[in-house]
């Protein structure tokens, strides 16, 4: 495994810093992160940054998970959210791509392509979260459409975005296997959307979305009946590698912020980063961001190369999001009192990074499947 950038890798990062610093770093200094950053969105689409992974016959760069890790790691690195926007962007159609008919594939891919649309996946429920086979959302069959009722609780890209990967329950005799997966879009009738979530964090854009009757066409069943499990595990397993690349850069941002500051800050008459104290927490905070990013980088690795990759993943993830929770711990400890100031970036970073332990399976949830796959291993 080489561990140094490509050629393309080091143009696509020197593309993201243009950006960030040309566009949305004054984008988010004038607007804040209340609202969905439309416009910067559409020009991630403009940049080819939407689909790095999906085919080009589709729109997409057609390039490796591991350069698209490497370029979501670096919009995190460089404070932003953009990251974690595309990973989100990049389920469904991760989905519809893996597991989309042909016509699912050209009717939906390639505007999620170009960032005309914007994707979302919708698993968790008020009462099914790390339980997602307790789902209770309902999809019944009547003539050529599902009627699809039931409620998700914090989408995120919930009624911004326009096309939604739906699981709901076809046949609820048959637990994980009565699930399936459906493509709704945005206005279809009975879809509705409740208030703005306020996770903790940079502003995540989370609600809770409604389905009243909503009519789904036949034709948007992605796969057979009962696939539908399958499909958003398959989907987990490889955006946990993009959970832990986001938290990595984001705990590199932290991390670069603490560094500079333990050489501006003065006590006792010299620089904070001149005590042992600080400069162990240094040491323990870079160590625990390589460990993670080497990691991350073999689960991308082995997805490349067609190889078995969900513990690893499942490994990454759980790596890089605690030590992204350490990192920004102790950054905001390095700073001190200025720390916990808003007009200050670690305790922001700090916030954002819990959420990285919550998402797309807790870090309990990781150990879990860690732990079954290795004692499958061993009994079978
Ligand atoms: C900002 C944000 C964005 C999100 N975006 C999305 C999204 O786009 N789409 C989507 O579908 N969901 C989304 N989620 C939901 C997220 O995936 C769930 O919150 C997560 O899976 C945990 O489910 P839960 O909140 O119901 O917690 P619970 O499942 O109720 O878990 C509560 C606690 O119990 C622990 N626990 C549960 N089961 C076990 C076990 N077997 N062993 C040990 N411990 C266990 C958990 O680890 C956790 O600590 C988002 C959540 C947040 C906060």
């Amino acid at each position: 495994m080489d561990y140094t950038l490509t050629e393309e890798q080091e143009q696509l990062v020197n593309l993201v810093e243009e950006f960030v610093a040309g566009e949305v770093n004054p984008y988010i200094e004038k607007h804040g992160h209340e609202d969905f950053p439309w416009p910067l969105f559409r020009k991630l689409g403009l940049l080819g940054l939407a689909a790095i992974p999906f085919p080009t016959e589709y729109g997409g760069g057609g390039l490796d998970y591991s350069t698209y890790a490497v370029v979501l790691e670096e919009f995190s690195r460089l404070g932003t959210r953009l990251g974690s926007v595309l990973a989100v962007h990049g389920l469904p159609q991760l989905i519809i791509n893996q597991f989309g008919t042909p016509e699912q594939q050209k009717k939906y891919l390639p505007p999620l392509s170009r960032a005309d649309l914007l994707g979302a996946f919708a698993l968790t429920e008020p009462h099914a979260g790390s339980d997602a086979q307790a789902i209770s959302t309902r999809a019944e069959l009547h003539d050529d459409r599902y009627i699809l009722r039931g409620q998700k609780i914090w989408i995120t890209h919930g009624g911004e975005a326009d096309v939604y990967i739906v699981m709901a329950v076809t046949d609820k005799s048959k637990g994980a296997r009565g699930i399936s997966s459906f493509i709704v879009e945005k206005n279809m009738q009975g879809l509705s959307f409740g208030r703005r979530e306020r996770p903790m964090g940079l502003a995540h854009h989370t609600r809770e979305v409604f389905f009243e009757d909503c009519e789904v066409p036949r034709e948007n069943l992605i796969g057979q009946e009962g696939d539908g499990f399958r499909v958003a595990m398959t989907a987990l397993d490889s955006g946990r590698i993009t959970v832990a690349a986001t938290s990595i850069g984001l705990a590199q941002c932290a991390f670069d912020h603490a560094l500079k500051y333990s050489v501006e800050r003065k006590a006792f008459g010299q620089s904070i980063g001149d005590f042992q104290g600080i400069q162990f927490m240094l040491a323990d905070m870079i160590a625990a961001i390589e460990a993670a990013r080497c990691v991350t980088r073999k689960a991308a690795y082995l997805r490349d190369r067609g190889m078995p990759f969900n513990v690893i993943a499942s490994i990454a993830k759980l790596l890089a999001t605690d030590a992204a929770m350490k990192v920004t711990t102790d950054a905001v400890q390095i700073y001190g009192g200025y720390g916990t100031s808003e007009d200050y970036p670690v305790q922001a970073l700090f916030r954002e990074a819990k959420i990285g332990q919550i998402v797309e399976g807790t870090n309990q949830i990781q150990r879990m499947i860690i732990a079954r796959e290795l004692l499958k291993k061993l009994r079978s």
